[in-house]
């Protein structure tokens, strides 16, 4: 490209853009109008030159901040020596990304995928595997029980385990082979493991359903249940995972040890799609050479954009800071005196606002405001900045919060 060309793609206004997006793009999505050029940190700018703090954080894949100046580095400096060398062959990087996945995490081995949905299906099919080869489940009818409100991506396989109506909605037919039980219910989940059932997926806490925690002692229990039926336990921690509640995994905060995590998003601090499957020997021992795979998985960038974001996480602790200004933000939160709050809840940097009215219109006044947020379902909002925020931005973003929920 040309520097006029450069110059004058610069010239579009938010509202051309806005139209062009709207005329070529499938509509899958519904953003709020913000249309951003650049990142730092916290803090988004849009093409007019305006600021907004970024309380969303991509889901919680910018974990690290937008555009980590360590992350970055790492990324350019392998993009000049070898981005793609698929797994016919060996990299230098792979090993060393195993390598920090286990000294960080402490799980034997690990299995590196692109996106979180990717990543779910591995595990699924680990698990049913598992359950064949080493379970001895009779071929073809290992069951997978998943939780009511699941959200764990978008392919046709995984939208089957949604009990969200428009996420499946025109998609079918499914896979078979999964039950669902009644997220927090452990009797629920007690009754839909059969003999034949593999594994039990679920998030420790879920994001995409609008943070919503089971009661203590659910995971425990849960666990415990699995190990007596000889179940897997898989934790989808692609939201939670990586300091998000104040803890490393959310599924530490009852001190249990899932058999499988799935972990993504914020594995690369928002660069790049990595995603990754950590787990025992025993269980991604079932997989051989040819049985699974994936062109760009494990490649030399992406793993050396993983390491470079473990290691923020780590050198900047920001799991400690996750747990310290999550629990100041949600005690300030629930100070807030307002006919529009039903609820506020929250673990670490990751505090719903549940409304008893529309969230998308407080989304925009926020917008309005300087701050960016989105309404998770129709009445929810989730709290959820990058866990390297100041205290001071995270004030003023709170103060945004409570003059829009005051008026
Ligand atoms: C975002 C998310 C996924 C899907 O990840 P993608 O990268 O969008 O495929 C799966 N599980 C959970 C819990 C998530 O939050």
């Amino acid at each position: 490209m040309t520097t006029t060309e450069v110059a004058k793609d610069q010239e579009y206004s938010a509202t051309e853009l806005i139209a062009l997006e709207e005329q070529y793009g499938a509509h899958n999505y519904h953003p709020l109008d913000v249309v951003i050029e650049r990142a730092s940190g916290a803090w988004v700018y849009d093409v007019a030159g305006n600021r907004y703090l970024d309380f969303l954080a991509a889901y919680s894949a910018v974990n690290q901040g937008h555009c980590h100046p360590a992350i970055l580095q790492a990324l350019v400096e392998q993009a000049h020596k070898v981005t793609l060398t698929s797994r016919a062959f060996r990299n230098d990087q792979l090993p060393l990304l195993y390598r920090d996945l286990h000294e960080l995490t402490g799980f034997e081995m690990a299995l590196p995928m692109n996106s979180g949905a990717e990543a779910v299906e591995t595990a699924l099919k680990a698990a049913r595997k598992w359950g064949e080869t080493v379970k001895g489940i009779p071929a073809d009818q290992t069951e997978i029980v998943v939780a009511s409100g699941n959200f764990h991506g978008r392919t046709i396989a995984i939208v089957g385990l949604s009990s969200d109506p428009q996420y499946r909605s025109g998609f079918g037919p499914f896979p078979a082979g999964f039950r669902e039980a009644a997220f927090g219910d452990i009797d629920d989940l007690r009754r839909k493991i059969t003999a034949n059932t593999a594994a039990f997926l679920v998030e420790p806490i879920q994001g995409e359903a609008g943070i919503v925690i089971p009661p203590a002692g659910y995971l425990a229990a849960a666990a415990a249940l699995c190990r007596e039926h000889n179940v897997l336990l898989i934790t989808d921690e692609i939201q939670s995972g990586l300091g998000r509640t104040g803890k490393l995994f959310a599924f530490e905060h009852e001190g249990i040890r899932p058999d499988m995590v799935i972990v993504g998003k914020a594995l690369s601090g928002g660069f790049y799609p990595v995603s990754a499957v950590l787990s025992s020997r025993e269980i991604l021992g079932v997989f051989h050479p040819g049985d699974h795979g994936s062109t760009f998985g494990g490649n030399p960038l992406a793993c050396a954009v993983a390491r470079a974001a473990l290691r923020v996480l780590v050198d900047e602790d920001l799991v400690k800071r996750s747990a310290q200004l999550g629990a100041y933000a949600l005690e300030r939160l629930q100070q807030i005196q307002s006919a529009k709050v039903r609820e506020i809840r929250g673990k670490g940097l990751w505090i719903a606002m549940e409304l008893k009215e529309p969230a998308r219109p407080i989304c925009e006044a926020l917008q309005q405001r300087g701050v960016l947020c989105k309404e998770t379902h129709a009445t929810v909002i989730r709290i959820a900045p990058p866990l390297m925020i100041g205290r001071e931005d995270l004030d003023w973003g709170l103060e945004q919060i409570e003059a829009v929920l005051a008026g």
